[in-house]
């Protein structure tokens, strides 16, 4: 019987204890490999010219050989003018990639040492970039798509309400305000800090491959103006949907999709094989992070939380290594952050990302 990956040795090419005892200069070079693949040569970002370009070893810099600028590994990064070692930067990301439910700051401040602040900030810099870099790319063949409610729960109240004879018939309130059916589109019951997170996952050629590519959107409700403008954008036309039967998703066989639904009241795959499991999948480590780990997701950054949530499904068969080389490369190409560069002087993010393209709910 084959073994799970994550038994094997290949799944851990690299320790946290390797990377603890790093020098300086071999954390540096370390970084430079992760973020240009290769460990004499940089890409300049100032002329992109790549070369073995003059190591100024004392400043920790390079100095372009065809015009002179002068960078570092994390220049033009959110990681630019960082004050932590490039050592604790290596420890930090990879400490990122191997808690597969998400990585509380409190966690990674007893990793790294130093503020808690600056833990914070990091681990918020790396889920913004993942956010910003999402590949625009549409998908194609069987695509599941699907809608959790997250975030924005009611308080119990400090005493029980003495139920009446006449209540034992009706519905518990706690799950009547939440019964889908009893609620249109347009009525919001819930709290206001509740979010829709959509997610629509492709899925690998082979079948029981699972999922190859996951892609989210947060919603103030599921409805068909939200998940018809998801799809536009982001699946080729006469691909396969796998949905659940509600309304909201069904016009996706006027718009030229084919549309297969499973009734969830009665099954969760159909005898013919349709279901939309993958896409549970992604809400049940999205759910995990959210009561095990980050516990109070607010709307404002819950993009930001989904995508690396989406990231880490997405990674989940690759090796740490790789996982590490995949995620310094993309958050080193989101550029200097526009909302946490200066978190620590008062500088905030201002409005709600829903999604980069205009949804009809977004404000
Ligand atoms: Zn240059």
């Amino acid at each position: 019987m084959p073994a799970h990956f994550w038994l094997s040795k290949e799944a851990i090419p690299l320790t946290l204890d390797e990377l603890s005892l790093l020098s300086e200069d071999q954390a540096r070079r370390f970084l430079a490999e992760m973020r240009w693949g290769c460990a004499d040569k940089q890409v300049c970002p100032d002329c992109g010219v790549v070369d073995s370009h003059y190591d100024i070893r004392t400043r920790k810099q390079w100095r372009c050989k065809h015009c002179s600028h002068t960078f570092s590994v994390t220049t033009n990064t959110p990681f630019a003018d960082h004050k932590i070692s490039y050592r604790k930067l290596a420890m930090a990301i990879f400490a990122f990639v191997i808690n597969q439910k998400g990585l509380a700051a409190l966690t990674l401040r007893r990793i790294i040492g130093g503020h808690y602040r600056t833990s914070f900030t990091l681990l918020h810099k790396i889920r913004e970039a993942v956010m910003l870099t999402v590949s625009t790319e549409k998908m194609n063949g069987v695509i599941e798509i699907d809608g959790g409610h997250f975030s924005g729960k009611k308080r119990k109240g400090r005493k029980k309400k003495e139920s009446t004879p006449a209540d034992k018939n009706q519905v518990p309130a706690k799950y009547s305000n939440q019964h889908r059916s009893k609620v249109g589109a347009s009525a919001f019951p819930f709290h206001p800090n509740r979010r829709i997170v959509i997610v629509l996952r492709e899925m690998f050629g082979e079948a029981g491959k699972g999922a190859s590519r996951t892609v989210v959107a947060v919603c103030k409700s599921e409805n068909a103006a939200d998940v018809q403008a998801l799809v536009k954008q982001w699946v080729n036309e006469r691909s396969t949907i796998h949905s659940d039967e509600l309304p909201a998703y069904g016009n996706l066989k006027l718009m030229g999709f084919v549309h297969e639904a499973v009734n969830h009241s009665e099954e969760f795959s159909r005898d013919d094989g349709v279901n939309e499991n993958q896409a549970e999948s992604f809400f049940s480590r999205m759910r995990r992070s959210c009561f095990g780990i980050y516990h109070r997701i607010t709307p404002k950054y819950m993009l930001d939380y989904a995508c690396e949530m989406a990231w880490r499904e997405d990674m989940r068969r690759k090796n740490t290594k790789h996982q590490m080389r995949s995620l310094f490369q993309r958050v080193c190409s989101a550029g200097v952050s526009s909302d946490w560069f200066n978190y620590s002087h008062g500088h905030r993010r201002m409005a709600e990302i829903m999604f980069q393209a205009p949804l009809s709910s977004a404000t």
